[in-house]
């Protein structure tokens, strides 16, 4: 019987499993994911040796080519970052459909965007399409590029894009290209939603291995002004539902 390291059971009561037979049916590849979530310093090594845990294999026996085996099998994972909590999606989302009814106040398509790092806003924008004639100036587009010009660097990957309303393509692909960690959308979008409506751009790990979308959060209140603005409706204030 292998011997767990006091620092490998640490690890993995951070995460909830306490004996073998809990991380047996979670596996050492989720388990690995989990724990890196929350310490993203450990290295490969804390990998092996819960594979060797399983196994009931010592440590000394891995072959390079089985740790290498290892390592692909881990990276062939979609991304699971840790769950922002439930709050903190619920404030963030607020900040976005406050911009949302900016737009709507403008008469633009109702949408707001905000792109948060270290928990802090670095970008945020509402579509304004119409008022600069420009088919690019959708809400998620409009927050990467202000969080890009605030870091100084295109690439966004410790990032998170709270949104409104689903993506469409066109900002789906600015999400996988900017390399931003997650994007957090309040309602599904039917008709151009790129994320599980139309098309499920962000499950497909042959051009997406880093971004992962959660959503819908609560279809009444986050696609409330949508209903409103196509119904030609005066809008009701969504923060007060
Ligand atoms: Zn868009």
């Amino acid at each position: 019987m292998i011997r767990i390291t006091n620092y490998l059971e640490k690890k993995l009561q951070e995460i909830g499993i306490y004996n073998l037979k809990e991380l047996d049916e979670i596996g050492f590849i989720q388990a690995f994911s989990l724990i890196k979530n929350k310490f993203p310093s450990v290295t490969f090594n804390l990998l092996y040796e819960l594979f060797c845990l399983l196994n009931n294999i010592s440590f000394s026996d891995l072959t390079k080519e089985m740790k290498q085996k290892l390592i692909i099998e881990y990276k062939k994972q979609p991304p699971q970052y840790a769950m922002p909590d439930s709050i903190l999606i619920e404030k963030y989302l607020n900040c976005a459909l406050e911009l949302a009814m900016i737009a709507y106040e403008e008469q633009e398509i109702p949408i707001g965007a905000v792109i948060v790092y270290n928990n802090q806003i670095i970008g945020q924008g509402y579509n304004q399409t119409r008022q600069y004639n420009d088919i690019l100036a959708h809400a998620e587009i409009q927050a990467i590029r202000k969080a890009q010009e605030y870091l100084g660097n295109f690439r966004l990957n410790q990032c998170d894009l709270f949104v409104t309303v689903e993506p469409c393509v066109m900002c789906s692909g600015a999400i996988i290209n900017s390399r931003i960690k997650r994007v957090v959308f309040g309602a599904n979008e039917p008709k151009t939603g790129a994320c599980i409506s139309q098309y499920k751009i962000f499950e497909n790990k042959a051009v997406n291995s880093h971004c992962q979308q959660i959503g819908p959060i609560n279809q009444h209140k986050y696609g409330q002004l949508m209903q409103d603005f196509f119904r030609g409706k005066k809008s009701t204030n969504p923060l007060n539902t």
